[in-house]
């Protein structure tokens, strides 16, 4: 249930609607930044709701109240109907510019890094994705350089001033990547761990949050809303392929979440074309749809030796590749009538 109060409600009349809600034993949300006050009422609402309507309807400085019938109320385009804009450093993500975050799968060395760094900017790319904690199925595989790799990630930052994305996956792990990272990554297998979810809701920093292996996309903007109701509204939803029955690719691309996403939330979302796929070759296919598609932002790997990549490396794209499909990205946006600037 959402409130909307009358644009020349007082402070006073705005409070005792928040008293009320707490007094009856939900929680008031404001939604900061939009110039009339909207109260969102959270709680499982169950038979009282329609009770409830008319009471906050008679009281002083309320215009409307509704009800959301999505599960996500937060990040739901009911309770807040413009898109919303993540702001990271001086990118801007949900805006007209399709933001491309290119990077290795992991921090291998610094001087990987930072060549890799200055190889997708000089591309094009607006931030830079790498890992230096990293979630394998084997406990036997490369697990990620950790500290030290988000020390190279920053390394790589103030060289180039691209913004960094990282993985983080573990509650304990959430401060030292705070510390590092721009934007806070949580992987697919981390989607419902909402213990990590509520750690990083209670921070400030923008997150980038992957689609779960076998998730729908119902249960993806719950675990969004896990993140917003701790107050934390810097969310990116990210496509990365579910788990299919098909077997020719690493994963099946769910082109249709994307404007199934923007219609149902006002949160901007991205699509990574390289986990989608697994193949290299087919990356370039699935980051043009994605873009025609309307996403906000593609997440991707580049590599510059993938075949001694630590992981990830037959679907990573070169960096000469990654160049010639930034050129063609940008026109497909444009012909969608954004932008990706080169
Ligand atoms: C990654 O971005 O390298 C990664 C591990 O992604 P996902 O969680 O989507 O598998
Ligand atoms: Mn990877």
């Amino acid at each position: 249930m959402i409130i909307i109060m009358d644009t020349h409600a007082t402070e006073s009349e705005v409070e005792s609607v928040q008293r009320e809600i707490n007094r009856i034993g939900f929680r008031p949300f404001m939604n900061p930044g939009v110039e009339r006050k909207v109260i969102a009422v959270l709680g499982e609402l169950d038979v009282r709701k329609a009770d409830l309507v008319d009471q906050f309807k008679s009281m002083d400085g309320v215009a409307r109240v509704e009800l959301i019938s999505d599960l996500w109320k937060l990040a739901s385009r009911s309770y807040h109907p413009e898109p919303s804009v993540v702001q990271v450093r001086d990118v801007k993500i949900g805006a007209d510019e399709v933001v491309v975050a290119a990077g290795p799968c992991s921090v291998e060395s610094e001087r990987q890094t930072v060549e890799l760094a200055h190889a997708v900017k000089a591309a094009g790319a607006k931030m830079l994705r790498g890992g230096a904690f990293k979630p394998r199925t084997s406990p036997y595989s490369f697990q990620g350089l950790g500290e030290e790799g988000l020390r190279i990630l920053a390394k790589a930052r103030e060289e180039t001033g691209l913004p960094i994305v990282t993985e983080v996956m573990d509650t304990h792990e959430v401060d030292l990547v705070c510390k590092y990272a721009d934007v806070l990554q949580i992987g697919a297998r981390n989607m419902q761990n909402y213990a990590l979810l509520k750690k990083v809701g209670a921070t400030k920093h923008p997150v980038v949050l992957k689609r779960g292996l076998g998730s729908k996309v119902r249960d993806l903007l719950m675990s969004a809303e896990y993140i917003i109701s701790e107050g934390n509204q810097n969310v990116i939803l990210c496509e990365r392929g579910i788990t299919t029955f098909e077997d020719s690719t690493r994963n099946t691309t769910d082109i249709n979440a994307i404007p199934v996403l923007k219609q149902w939330t006002h949160l901007p979302v991205m699509l990574d074309p390289s986990h989608a796929t697994g193949h290299w070759q087919f990356v370039g296919s699935i980051a043009r749809a994605a873009v025609a598609a309307g996403v906000d932002g593609i997440l991707l790997e580049v590599h510059g030796d993938p075949s001694h990549a630590m992981s990830d490396g037959p679907q990573s794209l070169k960096p000469e590749n990654f160049t010639a499909l930034m050129r063609q990205l940008s026109k497909v946006a444009a012909a969608v009538e954004r932008t990706i600037q080169i």
